[in-house]
């Protein structure tokens, strides 16, 4: 694989998460030529890549092997012209979430959690997101703003977690995390945080001394929901950012979606539960892809991935055979296929 240089020009420096977060690679011909490949052989999806344009830390580049289209982290990077197909059944919020939206900022699907769009943006553009259409303008209030969620969540005593999804709730500044953490610690009835976060696969650099004490000293449970598809996402510096976690208290989690071309295979999904552990992760979902708007190339059917959880299940211990689910709109939870 090759190694982008991650030192700053002129400087021995190895450059701060922060310098390498706002180094974000986004011109669809910088990416090619860093992996020495062609357009023409697989055009640009130029109205994707307006609507949910191309983004990837340069550091992620690192983790895509150059000269073959074929390479399982360029698929779900590359807006194709795929993405255009007019599929009819695939909408642009196929889980209704603007349903359960009732102040902003903030998710209201299940009786005892509530979740935070805590960022209005993301390090990555995965192709294939759930909320690639998501109004984050609409949802990403200031501080004051903020409070009608607290507000919310202060009135509820039934609620017990909050989910900090997004966008990414690490693209947020320590300091950004921790007043959400603060805010959060101060209602009584709040026992658990769960962080969904991609960060710790594109940009692990992120999960620095400061954030890791941070969570340390919280007290709240803190659940770390990590997003990796495939193997080749798992680094070395993405296993030095699940120690500093595990060794903050976190309890670390992984959820995938199986999607056609990257994962969908029994061999594949063995070796992500496999290399998860290996860093002390534990697999949690596989999600059957959503049909939003865009992604109908990456659908894999129920029946298929029911048999490559079977497989999954004849060759691992139970504890790394992730459960297959799919989210329905208006269910009390997520609805269990495997
Ligand atoms: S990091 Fe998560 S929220 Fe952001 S684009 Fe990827 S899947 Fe969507």
């Amino acid at each position: 694989m090759r190694s982008p240089s991650l030192t700053i020009i002129g400087s021995d420096v190895p450059p701060s998460w922060q310098q390498m977060l706002s180094d974000l690679i986004t011109d669809p011909q910088e990416l090619l030529t860093l992996l020495r490949l062609d357009a023409r052989e697989k055009p640009l999806g130029l109205l994707a890549a307006e609507q949910f344009p191309l983004k990837v830390p340069r550091w992620f580049v690192s983790r895509i092997e150059p000269g073959t289209w074929k390479d399982p982290i360029l698929r779900q990077l590359w807006p194709s012209v795929e993405e255009q197909i007019d599929a009819p059944s695939y909408v642009v919020d196929p889980l209704q979430e603007s349903r359960f939206n009732p102040v902003p900022g903030l998710l209201h699907k299940y009786t005892s959690r509530v979740l935070l769009t805590a960022a209005p943006h993301c390090a990555v553009h995965c192709r294939y997101c759930f909320r690639r259409h998501f109004d984050y303008q609409g949802n990403a209030p200031s501080r004051s703003d903020w409070q009608a969620a607290f507000a919310h969540i202060a009135a509820d005593a039934r609620i017990e977690e909050v989910l900090l999804s997004g966008g990414d709730p690490l693209a947020l500044s320590n300091r950004q995390v921790g007043w959400l953490l603060e805010q959060l610690e101060a209602i009584p009835h709040i026992n658990t945080v769960r962080i969904h976060t991609r960060m710790t696969i594109v940009l692990p650099q992120r999960i620095d001394a400061e954030l890791t004490s941070m969570l340390a000293a919280s007290r709240l449970n803190i659940v770390l929901v990590s997003h990796a598809n495939h193997a080749h996402e798992l680094s070395e510096e993405s296993d030095v950012a699940f120690r500093l976690l595990a060794s903050s208290f976190v309890t670390l989690l992984n959820q995938s979606v199986i999607l056609a071309g990257v994962n969908d295979s029994s061999d594949t999904l063995i070796a992500l539960s496999k290399a998860l552990f290996a860093q002390g992760v534990l697999p949690y979902y596989l999600h059957l892809p959503d049909a939003v708007a865009g992604t109908a190339h990456f659908d894999v059917a129920i029946s298929r991935a029911q048999a490559l959880v079977a497989d999954m299940q004849a060759q691992l211990p139970g504890y790394l055979v992730p459960r297959l689910v799919r989210e329905e709109p208006g269910n009390d939870s997520k609805t269990r296929y495997a």
